[in-house]
């Protein structure tokens, strides 16, 4: 009995779900979905980060420090 199957969980440490083998994704379906709900979120996060870098931008180049 020596074979060579891995069993592999779920990378979420508070799921650490037995994945299915040939189960191509490091996380169950279940903390998948999650993890793309907080991708989506994320996203907006930074979304709404990169306008407050930019709004930033834009008084650092009015202050003066380029000048035209
Ligand atoms: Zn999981």
């Amino acid at each position: 009995m020596s074979q060579n199957v891995e069993t592999r969980v779920c990378k979420n440490k508070k799921c650490q779900k037995v994945l299915p083998a040939g189960y191509k994704n490091k996380y169950c379906e279940a903390c998948k979905n999650k993890h793309v709900e907080k991708a989506k979120k994320a996203v907006k996060s930074i979304g709404a980060g990169a306008v407050t870098v930019a709004s930033i931008a834009i008084v650092v180049v009015k202050g003066g420090k380029i000048k035209l």
